[in-house]
């Protein structure tokens, strides 16, 4: 006991008492002037940052990633410049849908988002499990969520909303595929493959941009559990996924990836037959084969989650030299949504926090607001830019290169010339009669008590992914599949 240290308050006095509270006699009442336990319970009120709108419920780890091959030919990134070099980076897996209470083993897109720290700054892969996602415009993205989310009244979820509009929005087909499948369901994020989802920009020494997408692909092999025995975790654990990566780590059994990319000449984008900025599309792997590029591992738990994994603040606006953004208009809206929500939930300069830090000198004029503990430009008069004081100043060096493909700006009709059909088809010719059959059923599970009328809409979709897809799920609902087209096409 006496090598430990003293107590004190957040001001650094000593506590005397942490045991009793500060009262007028042995039976109360209490002391206004008793601000330790004052100062105890104002902050057990505020111990409480608000969740995640989306990806609420987590799990992460810190970890390292290798290059076993070299790619300096697309990118200057100096994360890339060199076989068997090492970058820190820290991951937070998640569920989309949950709130921060929910169970892990619930069928969801899971969330795939990796920092990496570095030599010139944080770059962040904020990705999926999945290589697509559920719409293309951004505009759509606040109204998908809330399907999603807890009905207004009920304050349930509601299986009429999601089918309602995934039925009126037929580009979610292909996600919703991928969803219902096997992969819907993941034993725990160990076994899940991450992709980056959207197309970024790899810039080289020469100025040449590439577009690229990125996987990480798991070593650990996909494991998935149906919807009856998850139904069996959840009664036993709701924290399968948090106990299965936290052991593993734990245990020394580090989680391994594959990282891999496809690289697409920039000019390419105008021949492709797809739209390759689309994130509901995958680029065909016969015509942009995976490049390995080298091995993401975990391999050390974090010594406290709030501090971080909760406050882990990642984001697609944080590229570095040799990587860019791409016309991808999902992308574009997370630019700026995900800083944003972060700024609000955790704080104006969260990026201060030591997990979001960045292992570089940081050196810019963003002045005041919650959390400003970093010090001062080192000549304080600095303060402003453009100076005479030796401040910040910008590097034109690392300008990007202007696009060599462009457009108007005006609403453009996102479905126009959109095939929604032949990728999630060519998802379901890939599978097995297995895992068609379970594809099936779980959608025909998700599907109980949402009107005859989108279910009928929506068979139409899959049937014209391929016919068995929805003549499956329609005999399974008890309708046929209705001949006409649907109206919201
Ligand atoms: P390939 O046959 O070359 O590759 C098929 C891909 O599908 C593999 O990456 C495989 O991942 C993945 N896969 C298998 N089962 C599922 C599932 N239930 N859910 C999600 N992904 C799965 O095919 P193509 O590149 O020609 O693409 C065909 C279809 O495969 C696409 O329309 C798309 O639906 C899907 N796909 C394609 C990807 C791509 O980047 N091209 C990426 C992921 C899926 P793994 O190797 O880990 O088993």
């Amino acid at each position: 006991m006496t090598d430990s240290p003293i107590m004190t308050t957040t001001a650094g006095a000593p506590i005397a008492d942490n045991q009793n509270s500060w009262s007028a006699g042995p039976r109360g009442p209490l002391l206004l002037q008793d601000w330790q336990l004052i100062e105890k319970l104002a902050h057990q009120n505020r111990e409480r940052i608000p969740e995640r709108v989306v990806h609420a419920k987590g799990w992460g780890a810190f970890g390292t990633f290798t290059v076993t091959n070299d790619i300096s030919k697309y990118t200057r990134a100096k994360i890339f410049a060199e076989v068997g070099k090492q970058t820190d980076l820290v991951v937070r897996f998640s569920t989309v849908a949950g709130e921060q209470g929910a169970a892990d083993a619930e069928r969801d897109v899971r969330g795939f988002s990796v920092k990496f720290y570095t030599e010139e700054g944080n770059w962040d892969v904020v990705g999926n499990n999945t290589p697509v996602f559920f719409i293309r415009d951004p505009l759509k993205f606040p109204d998908f969520i809330h399907t999603q989310k807890r009905h207004p009244r009920t304050n349930l979820r509601s299986p009429t909303a999601m089918w309602d509009f995934w039925s009126l929005s037929p580009e979610s087909l292909h996600q919703v595929t991928i969803l219902f499948s096997d992969r819907g369901l993941p034993v725990g994020v160990r076994h899940v493959n991450g992709y980056g989802s959207h197309t970024f920009a790899f810039i080289n020494d020469a100025g040449e941009r590439f577009w690229f997408k990125i996987h990480f692909k798991t070593k650990q092999g996909h494991k998935h559990w149906t919807n009856a025995e998850a139904a069996e975790v959840v009664g036993r654990t709701r924290e399968s996924t948090q106990e299965d990566l936290f052991y593993a780590i734990e245990n020394g059994d580090f989680p391994k990836w594959d990282v891999f990319v496809q690289i697409m000449p920039e000019l390419d984008a105008e021949k492709t037959s797809y739209n390759p900025f689309d994130l509901t599309k995958v680029w065909p792997h016969a015509e942009y084969p995976l490049i390995p590029v080298g091995v993401m591992e975990l391999n050390r738990n974090p010594d406290n989650y709030f501090a971080e994994i909760e406050q882990a603040a990642f984001s697609p606006s944080n590229i570095v030299p040799g990587i860019g953004f791409s016309p991808d208009k999902m992308l574009q809206a997370r630019i700026f949504s995900y800083a944003d929500a972060h700024r609000y939930r955790i704080g104006t300069h969260y990026e201060a926090l030591p997990v979001n830090q960045p292992k570089v000198p940081v050196h810019h004029y963003h002045k005041d607001g919650s959390m400003r503990f970093f010090p001062n430009n080192p000549n304080p008069n600095a303060y402003y830019e453009p100076n005479s004081f030796s401040g910040p100043r910008q590097a034109p060096e690392y300008r990007e290169p202007p696009l060599k493909i462009s457009g108007d700006a005006d609403r453009y009709d996102h479905r126009a010339g959109n095939d929604d059909y032949s990728q999630p088809g060519a998802l379901f010719r890939l599978m097995t009669d297995e895992q068609r059959e379970r594809l099936m059923d779980n959608i025909a599970a998700a599907m109980q008590g949402v009107p005859v009328e989108i279910i009928e809409r929506q068979v139409v979709h899959f049937a014209k992914c391929d016919p068995r897809y929805g003549e499956g799920v329609a005999q399974r609902m008890g309708v046929t599949v209705p001949a006409m087209p649907v109206a919201a096409e």
